[in-house]
């Protein structure tokens, strides 16, 4: 699933390609994939979309957590949540025995994962943006800015941790009293935006924590050490655009480079770089958690 430095990299590739321009038409053969909020109900509503999108241009692009914001003309509110599988490819495709093809050369034909067009919003002189999704599970959401200001969702996320103002005091601050596991509330959108499995993970190990230790239970060098390494591996995420073990793609449609510089994440039963025993693999509350039993000890 694509995590703050995935969802980031996106947005630097669509303020590079589709910021000002206008949506002259969408198409999609998964409705499911859009809704709209109206009348406090948020609703699956392919042709109310389609309706309300057509005509408005991309004003500004932005990002909270793992959710990409496009701020239309008129105040509407383009959310997009990637989910497991979905990214956004800049490009040109046409419709051929009822599938998109791509007209361009390189990755955005050649790559199997972005194949899986699901959406395609025109945006005139031939530019298109494509939303692909193998597993179907992404999401965009047609809002009023001010229904998505107010709205649960939003308004529980928690502080943005590449920000000047997530600071070593808010970090404590929003990890005090937290009952869970370590890994567990780093995950928490509502304790930090952004962070998911692959990130906790890396963040863990270049602070030397075991995952399952209890968050109110960690000492002040200790939360110090997860700080710094929380924000180095985004970072270094960041700077790397992203992983793409599975099937995250750049807006380009090429690969990210974080794989070959991460120390744990799906590295189970490799040895560790630091002190080459296994990477030992746990689940925590329904999801896995890697890391090397030498180097993140459990006291
Ligand atoms: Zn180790």
């Amino acid at each position: 699933m694509p995590e703050l430095p995935e969802v980031e990299t996106i947005v630097k590739g669509l303020k590079k390609t589709v910021l000002g321009r206008k949506i002259e038409d969408v198409w999609s053969d998964t409705p499911k994939i859009t809704r709209v909020f109206k009348k406090g109900e948020m609703k699956s509503d392919f042709p109310g979309f389609k309706n309300e999108v057509k005509g408005k241009k991309i004003l500004k692009i932005g990002r909270r957590g793992k959710n990409i914001l496009f701020f239309l003309s008129e105040g509407k509110i383009l959310l997009v949540h990637l989910k497991m599988t979905g990214h956004f490819l800049f490009g040109k495709w046409r419709m051929e025995n009822g599938k998109q093809k791509s007209l361009s050369k390189g990755p955005l034909a050649e790559d199997p994962m972005n194949r899986f067009i699901r959406a395609v919003f025109y945006l005139g002189k031939e530019k298109q943006l494509a939303l692909c999704d193998l597993r179907k599970f992404a999401k965009m959401e047609l809002w009023d800015g001010k229904d998505l200001k107010n709205s649960k969702v939003f308004s529980s996320l928690g502080p943005e941790p590449l920000s000047a103002g997530f600071t070593f005091k808010k970090f404590k601050d929003v990890l005090k009293n937290k009952k869970g596991r370590i890994k567990q509330v780093l995950m928490d959108q509502t304790v930090i935006a952004g962070i998911g499995n692959i990130y906790s993970d890396e963040a863990l190990f270049a602070a030397k924590i075991h995952p399952l230790k209890r968050t109110f239970s960690l000492k002040e060098k200790e939360l110090e050490r997860i700080y710094s390494a929380v924000k180095k591996v985004l970072k270094q995420g960041l700077d790397k655009k992203g992983e793409s073990f599975s099937d995250f793609r750049t807006v380009s449609g090429e690969k990210g480079e974080f794989d070959s510089f991460r120390q744990v994440y799906r590295r189970e039963g490799d040895p560790c770089f630091k002190c080459k025993k296994p990477i030992k693999r746990i689940k925590i509350g329904g999801r896995s958690s890697c890391f090397c039993p030498k180097c993140q000890p459990e006291s």
